[in-house]
């Protein structure tokens, strides 16, 4: 498979691209609702975290605190609140047993990452894949997203074409 490493370089390509993307990051509120098949605040409809993560966002369910932490509502129990630091460090149990994000981390910390997967995932042609993960990329560095959230958005991205068909083989 071959992997893109210039992806920015697909964004410059586009005349008048500041335009384009203010224009759909404008929208990018209102589009959350637009996948709904997608999206269910049911999460048992969910199996993996990004989707687990992307209700806990949608929900509000992230209450940042003044000490720099997140407080996240439980997706069983919303009287009960997981501590996110802003290290990336978790205290519920998915966190404790594994060493890869809990959706709470995601949800707090890593939240364009989430929904850009989701977009990624919506996608059926190349170049939407490509246009979507170079808007993305972009609102992730603005944001500040640090790289092994954005690590996630690169493996999305890269499976995803090659579900579509790598256009530059052979
Ligand atoms: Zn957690």
């Amino acid at each position: 498979m071959t992997t893109l490493t210039e992806p920015q370089a697909t964004i410059q390509d586009y005349a008048g691209y500041e335009d384009w993307l203010d224009s759909i990051r404008a929208r990018t509120e209102p589009e959350r609702a637009i996948p709904e098949r997608r999206l269910s605040l049911d999460g048992s409809k969910n199996a993996d975290r990004i989707e687990k993560a992307a209700i806990l966002d949608y929900a509000n369910a992230c209450h940042w605190q003044p000490d720099g932490s997140c407080e996240v509502e439980s997706m069983s129990d919303r009287r009960k609140r997981y501590i996110v630091t802003a290290g990336g460090s978790c205290n519920c149990k998915d966190a404790f047993y594994r060493t890869r994000a809990c959706k709470h981390v995601l949800a707090a910390l890593g939240g364009p990452v989430v929904w850009a997967i989701k977009w990624i995932r919506t996608c059926e042609a190349i170049h939407e894949t490509m246009d979507r993960y170079a808007l993305h990329l972009t609102i992730c560095e603005q944001q500040g997203i640090k790289p092994e959230y954005v690590a996630l958005l690169d493996a999305e991205y890269n499976s995803h074409l090659a579900k579509l068909g790598d256009p530059f083989a052979n």
